[in-house]
């Protein structure tokens, strides 16, 4: 603690993680005693680094680049880059350490990174990005590569701005190589990658229902954010079957009661992807009521999906939500729950998916686009998403094995944490003392 000082979301993932693997090492010495926890919380590298860069009227601007390599024991870093005004040292070392655990869930041989800026792309023109982008990637690329760390997007960094980062790298080093995922398909990406995360998290649920012999299909869902991962898994709910009650922003949030459909949520994509307008405007298109300055949890759902942000829900929406009969909260974001809103969903018997399993078929998916780009070729997009499906089922089974209950509850959360962890500790033993 002393020494991440200041540091509240890399204290709170931690600390989430410790409650459920310490009991774990007790009985299992040989991790103990390697201090296999203490070293997996410390970053193998940080990097920070100046981003000057001109506006639109010609004033110079300064923002600050991370790279968070926070474990190479399976493989090389993998992790998104996020550009917002949130973004700090704390932020990024969560999201690091979670990538860790992920990634060593997804079965592929990837290691745990993440980056980013506090550079904000809102009400930025697209030159201003681009300018951006590429004098952001001037420094990164020293420090990244397609064996060494594969950067991805995440909240702020979607198709345009990989374009951006790919495009100044390729430059630079003068070669294409899958230095990044979340490529365009016609140069390097893969089939189902804007897809993968909703996707995901809609396939992680629909195994958590079979398992209580349940199905998606009819169920009510409310989601939050209107992003890559809501809109993805808006879109799979609604193809399955659920009725899809809510979005939102940051601004506030939709509520229609028959159900956003396909043709909606084709207007959100627009709105949101191309003319980065605000969720309101759907309201007004489509009659529905909104909400300023307020989060969906109080509307009455079968499963929760919260896509948004960190710490999104709290103890009191959780609260709200086991009184209105949720059955299941998966989180499509990373840590969108709070640890009190979980320890709700444990006591309540909610079942309660974190997003180091829930949402882990974007990096999934990631790791295939590597995959194809090593082989210099394409999956068709069948083949990707059942990849993507299997991913998820044997991520859930991870999740089971480690994680079910004397009395039959599946702890979600603690079979993530140990499934992930065993991984990277037996590497990391392999590799002696670094
Ligand atoms: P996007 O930038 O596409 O969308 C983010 C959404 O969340 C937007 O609707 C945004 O609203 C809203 N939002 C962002 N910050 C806040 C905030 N502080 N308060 C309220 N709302 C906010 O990001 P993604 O959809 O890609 O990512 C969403 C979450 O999912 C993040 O936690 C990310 O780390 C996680 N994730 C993403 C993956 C991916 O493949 N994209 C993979 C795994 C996890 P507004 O439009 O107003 O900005």
């Amino acid at each position: 603690k002393k020494r991440n000082a200041g540091e509240a979301e890399f204290l709170q993932a931690v600390e989430e993680v410790a409650e459920t693997i310490i009991p774990f090492l007790q009985k299992h010495p040989k991790y103990r005693n390697a201090k296999i926890l203490e070293r997996i919380a410390e970053p193998e590298r940080v990097i920070i680094f100046r981003v000057p860069w001109l506006n639109d009227r010609g004033e110079v601007e300064i923002n600050r680049g991370f790279r968070v390599q926070m474990n190479s024991a399976i493989g090389p870093y993998k992790g998104g880059l996020r550009f917002h005004g949130s973004v700090n040292l704390s932020v990024l070392k969560f999201l690091a350490f979670e990538q860790v655990f992920k990634n060593s869930l997804t079965g592929l041989p990837m290691g745990g990174g993440k980056g980013g800026s506090d550079f904000d792309p809102k009400g930025k023109s697209d030159n201003e990005v681009m300018k951006f982008c590429q004098s952001f990637m001037t420094e990164l690329y020293r420090h990244v590569g397609a064996d060494i760390d594969i950067p991805a997007g995440d909240i702020g960094v979607g198709s345009r701005e990989i374009g951006y980062l790919f495009g100044q790298y390729k430059r630079i080093k003068g070669e294409f190589t899958g230095v990044l995922t979340g490529k365009g398909f016609e140069w390097g990406g893969s089939q189902i990658r804007p897809e993968a995360t909703g996707y995901g998290l809609v396939y992680f649920v629909e195994e958590i229902l079979k398992q209580q012999k349940q199905e998606i299909k009819g169920k009510t869902v409310v989601i939050s954010g209107s992003g890559n991962v809501a809109q993805f898994a808006a879109e799979k709910c609604i193809e399955e079957g659920a009725k899809v009650l809510t979005l939102s922003d940051s601004d506030g949030f939709i509520y229609n009661k028959k159900g956003i459909d396909l043709e909606g949520l084709a207007y959100i994509k627009d709105l949101k992807n191309k003319e980065r307008g605000r969720i309101s405007e759907y309201a007004e298109k489509f009659g529905c009521e909104y909400y300023p300055n307020e989060k969906p949890w109080r509307i009455k759902c079968d499963i929760a999906l919260p896509n948004a942000t960190q710490n999104e829900l709290d103890e009191q929406d959780a609260k709200q939500l086991a009184k209105n009969g949720c059955i299941c909260v998966a989180e499509g974001a990373n840590m969108p729950c709070t640890p009190a809103a979980i320890a709700v969903f444990n006591k309540e018997h909610i079942y309660f998916a974190p997003g180091k399993a829930a949402n882990a078929g974007g990096v999934a998916v990631s790791g295939l686009e590597m995959s194809q780009n090593s082989l210099r070729y394409a999956w068709t997009r069948k083949e990707v998403d059942q990849r993507l499906k299997q991913i998820m089922h044997d991520i859930h089974s991870i999740c089971v094995k480690y994680g079910k209950e004397k009395d039959g509850y599946v702890n979600y959360e603690k079979g993530a944490n140990i499934g992930g962890f065993v991984k990277i500790a037996d590497a990391m033993l392999a590799q002696g003392l670094v």
